[in-house]
């Protein structure tokens, strides 16, 4: 079952009494941004400036350290991501082996492009069929429109590899597909939810183009989907195995009805996530990457567990300065709920 991301949240009761008190807690989830290579040119891409600036690969030797840290930790998921596309680091295969050893869910966000340099390996085949989840950024439904958004020529390629992948014998993966609606792609969104229905993916989500906070200028034209428009979509299209999914809140953010901290007096999410840049660097959340204001540490000079339970980390984390913060932060529904559990209710006997 899929459930909406701050509610996730409250799988984790037992350790609000720990973030009450100010201690520092286990993570249950970290991102890792393996390289800043890119084979993709995306207009909105959230790490342009990044590989721009230049070409790192996380040291796969460190990384694997971090991971037995984690794995000590009782870290939960592990989610391969954005930073550049992970399916160019040439140690893919070793680090997510170590994962998987430790039995720690794992998951994976890709452009799709090389999928198939591991879909004709059988061996590797088997080892993504074994991914928590693995979601791809179509973000069109048709050739012409994939080369506007991603800057490059290989829709019918992405859409083979993916067809490919879900129909791995025995997959236990969840095959997802995102996209990314602005101007530039919103008439070709109806045409790739019907291709990824009939190609037997397991959802299809939808979301905005968000302004990370060191953006490029050059976003595309957002386009908001209000309510009646996603309601519409999920319900007509969503059957027994394929579902889609709208984030309504993300888009209510973009509108620029919404204040990025409204709601919150601290940035609480962060005590269960973190993210780990390809630079070995550790921040709070993808749109802090890259900003020595808020890296805790370097897993290159650190072990992972000792920056993670560091002063420096317990200071950083209660003066995060919003205005530092994305306007579309995704944890501001999870922060929001966290500050109700934290803060007492005006006639909790009374409910709206
Ligand atoms: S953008 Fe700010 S509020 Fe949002 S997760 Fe990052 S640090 Fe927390």
């Amino acid at each position: 079952m899929l459930i909406r991301d701050e509610f996730k949240y409250l799988l984790y009761t037992e350790r609000l009494k720990d973030i009450i008190d100010k201690k520092l807690i286990n993570p249950v989830c970290v991102e890792i941004g393996l390289t800043t290579r890119c084979d993709n040119k995306c207009i909105f891409c959230a790490f342009d400036w990044l590989m721009k600036e230049q070409h790192i690969d996380i040291d796969p030797t460190v990384l694997q350290s971090a991971i037995d840290d984690m794995y000590g930790m009782g870290v939960q998921g592990v989610s391969i991501c954005g930073n550049g596309e992970p399916l160019l680091y040439r140690n893919f295969v070793d680090i997510v082996r170590r994962i998987q050893r430790y039995n720690i869910d794992i998951g994976l966000v890709t452009n799709g492009g090389l999928l198939h340099k591991y879909l004709d390996v059988p061996e590797y085949a088997k080892m993504l069929a074994e991914f928590t989840y693995i979601r791809i950024s179509l973000d069109a439904g048709d050739s012409l429109t994939y080369k506007d958004i991603h800057g490059v020529d290989r829709f019918d390629l992405v859409i083979e590899n993916i067809r490919r992948l879900v129909l791995i014998p025995d997959r236990k993966v969840t095959v997802g597909v995102h996209y990314t609606l602005c101007e530039n792609n919103k008439d070709s969104l109806y045409r790739a939810v019907v291709l990824c229905k009939n190609m037997g993916v397991d959802y299809f989500h939808v979301g905005p183009v968000v302004k990370s906070t060191k953006f490029s200028e050059n976003l595309p034209k957002p386009y908001l989907m209000y309510p009646i428009e996603s309601t519409s979509l999920t319900k007509n299209y969503s059957n027994d195995r394929f579902k889609v999914f709208v984030s309504d809140n993300r888009f209510e953010d973009i509108s620029g009805l919404d204040k990025t901290t409204a709601g919150y007096d601290l940035c609480r999410a962060q005590n269960y996530f973190t993210i780990i840049g390809a630079d070995g660097g550790v921040y709070p959340c993808c749109h802090t990457i890259g900003n020595p204001k808020y890296c805790f540490g370097n897993i290159n000079e650190q072990y992972f567990k000792d920056i993670w339970f560091s002063e420096k980390r317990k200071n950083i984390m209660y003066n995060i300065d919003f205005k530092d913060c994305s306007l579309s932060c995704n944890k501001k529904w999870a922060n929001r709920m966290l500050h109700s559990l934290f803060n007492p209710l005006l006639h909790p006997s009374f409910l709206g």
